[in-house]
């Protein structure tokens, strides 16, 4: 399917690796050009070096902290406007409910609710003028389904879900569509970590705590950033321009429900 985006410019917020990867991945296939942000220099530019090699698309990387003001004043200086934006960060740590101070919940709240918040501000009023634009935020099935331990992503990403139900009603009739992704466990270095977390509280070995997590997924495996990055590209696609204020579900079966 030609998605029609070809010659667009995204802005694809924490690509070096995993998810963001994915996404990077398949809105350069579909020939989008790309603004991509890791803090991670090295990684970055292996990765940005490998998709301009693949897809022959421009893709300019911007090293910084995403969730930091200076940070992402870079980044959003380095981009100028673009049609597409991709946000995503690193996850909060886990732990537990009783633990975590006001500090814990203000940097969860900060990373993953008012980091995106803060970039559509930026693009929205860009995209609205030129009548198109894509906002995919990267969220976490968690939002359908607490997960105990990430208390401090539970909150921040219910948050930022709220954000999203309103704007994207705001700003639809414009050609501007915002969606999240909800992604379920994917196999990647964020997984890696969650299952070391297991590994250790269970003291099993890390083949043991995939498969007792795979077992609660209907589909018995782990998703792949390449398929997160190609419902990324869908959603990017001037296919997707009816579909508005969603929140999709990327996991596999495991939540559990009728509708
Ligand atoms: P990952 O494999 O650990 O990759 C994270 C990417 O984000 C890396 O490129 C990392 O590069 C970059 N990054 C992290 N913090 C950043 C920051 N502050 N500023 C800029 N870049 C940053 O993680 P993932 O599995 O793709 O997860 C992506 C998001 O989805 C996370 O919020 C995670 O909580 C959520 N999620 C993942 C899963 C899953 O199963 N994988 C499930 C539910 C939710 P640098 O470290 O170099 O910055």
């Amino acid at each position: 399917m030609d998605l029609g985006i070809r010659g667009k410019r995204a802005l694809v917020c924490a690509g070096s690796k995993g998810l963001g990867r994915g996404c990077a991945e398949a809105l350069a296939e579909a020939g989008v050009d790309l603004v991509l942000n890791a803090r991670g220099a090295e990684a970055l530019e292996a990765t940005a070096a490998a998709i301009r090699a693949r897809h022959g698309v421009t893709v300019q990387a911007i090293a910084a902290d995403i969730t930091s003001e200076a940070g992402r004043a870079e980044v959003l200086a380095a981009a100028g406007e673009v049609d597409i934006l991709v946000t995503n960060a690193g996850g909060p740590p886990p732990g537990m409910w009783s633990d975590w101070s006001r500090e814990d919940f203000i940097r969860a709240l900060d990373a993953n609710m008012l980091t995106p918040i803060a970039l559509m501000q930026a693009q929205l009023p860009g995209m609205m003028a030129r009548g198109w634009g894509r906002v995919i935020n990267i969220t976490s099935a968690s939002v359908r389904s607490p997960i105990g331990v990430l208390g401090l992503s539970n909150s921040a990403r219910a948050g930022l879900t709220g954000f999203v139900a309103g704007t994207a009603r705001q700003v639809a009739a414009r050609g501007v569509t915002i969606n999240n992704l909800l992604p379920g466990i994917h196999d990647t270095d964020r997984a890696t970590a969650l299952d070391g977390g297991v590994v250790k509280a269970q003291g099993i070995t890390m083949e043991a705590a995939r498969a007792q997590r795979m077992a609660t997924i209907p589909a018995n495996r782990y998703g792949t950033p390449a398929e997160f990055g190609a419902a990324c590209a869908f959603l990017a696609s001037q296919h997707a321009g009816f579909i508005v204020g969603q929140n999709i579900l990327l996991d596999g079966g495991a939540f559990n429900a009728t509708v």
